[in-house]
């Protein structure tokens, strides 16, 4: 159900970012009503993280990637960072700001160092 007419439901175009080759959004599965994980996710492409120097020692295998789900309203786009067999994932709108703190605070101690 859409609640606002001016909203537009996830799913009716893929996103600049979707990599058609991992999207599996499909808003026909739903066109007889919503049922949660029938439409598929519009997802990125993966990008490689090297956090081979972190600790405690994870997995060589780590990617960030995007995921929208398929809905009749609007969906917000997830980033999901997978380390291994773990992974967290969290609304972009929430993970901007906290991407941001961590870059102000590596770009602190890269120019404390000079
Ligand atoms: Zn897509």
């Amino acid at each position: 159900m859409i609640t606002n007419p001016t909203e537009t439901p996830c799913g009716a175009t893929h996103p600049a970012w979707c990599d058609r080759t991992r999207c599996t959004a499909n808003p026909a599965r739903q066109a007889n009503g919503y049922r949660p994980g029938e439409g598929g996710q519009h997802r990125s492409a993966p990008v490689r993280l090297d956090l081979t120097c972190a600790f405690p020692l994870p997995a060589n295998a780590s990617e960030a990637y995007l995921t929208e789900a398929v809905a009749p309203w609007p969906c917000s786009t997830y980033l999901h960072i997978r380390t291994g067999e773990d992974e967290v994932f969290m609304p972009v709108e929430y993970a901007a700001p906290v991407l941001s703190a961590l870059m102000m605070l590596a770009a602190a101690a890269e120019a404390a160092r000079w």
